[in-house]
């Protein structure tokens, strides 16, 4: 069994302690920009050398090699109502809802491709529909979408099935629809309740409506529903954000993700229009984080890793005591990271061992699919090293610990030996407190968990050579 072969990690340090909870010494060393490793080799590493014929390649082989292994699917609708101006997202902004239907005929075309490939009736475990807005579908057009879906692929009747919810345009009566479609669990974005962040944020809605929809949302026996928090916005304070913080936790959602705001105005759009100097400062961001963090945990909730937080007792809380969590494109998961055919235009896929990512622009995607090819614009092919770190920092990630002797025999290799410059790194970082390195393991400690980012990219073999310029978002 996968959770005696992987002792869980430390829990993070109890929270209300004298000490801070980000050490500014550690704060100084550590707080620099990495990526949240939702895939290795991280996405900016995906290049056009890959292309349609990989992917179809890709898909044959597994129709030949396991036809039968469950699927994840990911559809991506990038179509939203008006612009938040902190968006990073792949999104149309159009209040014309009829450019939906072209969409819905290309997701159309997109998975009867998938079908001539995979035969039809594939085994699927996991569904979710993100963007964008995946409501700003109609009904009748997510019913549409489901049936499509449905007439492919044969759902597992304990499949998670999940939706991104906007709150502001979302009622009792559509969650009660979107149950009827197969949803199972759904995910809110709320991102902070304060007023006037909401508005420096272009993006406004209440308390009271997010709390009428979780209502519902119990009502009808949601397995699961998630709320999305964004800190380091501008206008937040200490004040305003521990406001937010009680108001989430009196709503008691089964996850929180908490993300970092990433003011990259040069590479978002959107985002020119926040004005620089209403952003909090590093302190404050901070202690935003900090008083999150000791907010949840002392009111019943695990610190998971990274972002997310769930409710003691959730099965993600559990996965994580027992070293048994994932990860993949959304995140942490309890479900093991599957093949993922990503439908729609800029989705990320898996396959096997490649990644793929379609078009990011609209009438790219359109014209490849409406040709009857897929629009895979870029992606990997992973190589020996790319498996092996894959490994090693989805361990680190997950289970907070690595253990030689098992990536030795997966492997082939002599861990001290591949990894005599990382492990010098470790040692630096076991000075820190963030990790303890034994002669067997890499553990994470539970101050590391914090700063798990940091850890897992001394492994990351691209970082230390080659550079895509990209953005990474801050560690803390
Ligand atoms: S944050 Fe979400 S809803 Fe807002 S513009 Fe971006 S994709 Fe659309």
């Amino acid at each position: 069994m996968q959770a005696a072969l992987r002792p869980h990690s430390s829990e993070p340090p109890a929270p209300a302690t004298a000490e801070p909870l980000f050490p500014p010494q550690l704060l100084a060393r550590l707080d620099k920009n990495g990526p949240r490793y939702t895939s290795y080799p991280t996405a900016d590493r995906y290049h056009g050398g890959f292309g349609e014929q990989d992917y179809r390649l890709a898909l044959q082989q597994r129709r030949a090699a396991s036809p039968a292994e469950p699927l994840s699917l990911y559809l991506h609708i990038p179509f939203c109502e008006s612009v938040c101006y902190y968006c990073a997202c792949n999104k149309v902004v159009t209040r014309h809802h009829d450019r939906a239907a072209r969409y819905l005929d290309a997701l159309a075309k997109e998975i009867d491709l998938h079908v001539q490939e995979l035969g039809r009736g594939v085994p699927v475990s996991q569904l979710h529909f993100g963007g964008g807005t995946p409501t700003f579908l109609s009904d009748e057009e997510l019913a549409r979408l489901m049936g499509d879906l449905r007439a492919a692929f044969h759902f597992e009747p304990d499949a998670e099935i999940s939706i991104e919810v906007d709150p502001r345009t979302a009622t009792p009566e559509r969650l009660a629809y979107l149950q009827r479609l197969g949803f199972n669990r759904l995910s809110f974005g709320v991102q902070d309740f304060d007023k006037r962040v909401q508005v420096a944020v272009h993006r406004v809605q209440s308390f009271e409506s997010v709390s009428a929809l979780m209502q519902s949302a119990r009502a009808l026996g949601y397995a699961s529903v998630n709320v999305d928090l964004i800190y380091g916005l501008p206008l937040q304070t200490a004040e305003s954000f521990s406001r937010t913080i009680a108001q989430v936790i009196a709503l008691r959602p089964d996850r929180i993700a908490l993300y970092a705001y990433a003011h990259l105005p040069e590479r978002f759009k959107p985002q020119r229009r926040i004005h620089e100097a209403d952003l909090p400062d590093r302190a404050t961001r901070v202690g935003l984080l900090s008083a999150a963090i000791e907010g949840f945990l002392k009111q019943g909730y695990t610190y998971i890793g990274m972002d997310h937080f769930a409710l003691n007792g959730d099965a993600l809380a559990i996965a994580k005591q027992r070293g048994e969590l994932h990860r993949n494109f959304q995140g942490y998961s309890t479900q093991p990271d599957r093949d993922l055919i990503a439908l729609g235009v800029s989705a990320i896929g898996r396959i096997g061992n490649t990644y793929s990512q379609n078009a990011k622009v609209l009438d790219e995607y359109y014209a490849a699919i409406e040709g009857g090819k897929f629009a895979v614009e870029r992606g990997l092919a992973l190589n020996a090293d790319d498996l092996v770190r894959r490994e090693v920092i989805m361990d680190i990630m997950c289970q907070g610990r690595v253990d030689f002797a098992r990536i030795e025999a997966r492997h082939g290799l002599r861990f001290g030996e591949y990894f005599s410059r990382e492990l010098s790194q470790m040692a630096s970082l076991a000075e820190l407190g963030l990790v303890n390195l034994r002669p067997d393991a890499v553990q994470v400690t539970g101050l590391g968990w914090y700063f798990v980012r940091a850890v897992a990219m001394a492994f990351d073999g691209y970082l230390r050579t080659v550079s895509t310029g990209a953005s990474y978002s801050r560690i803390i």
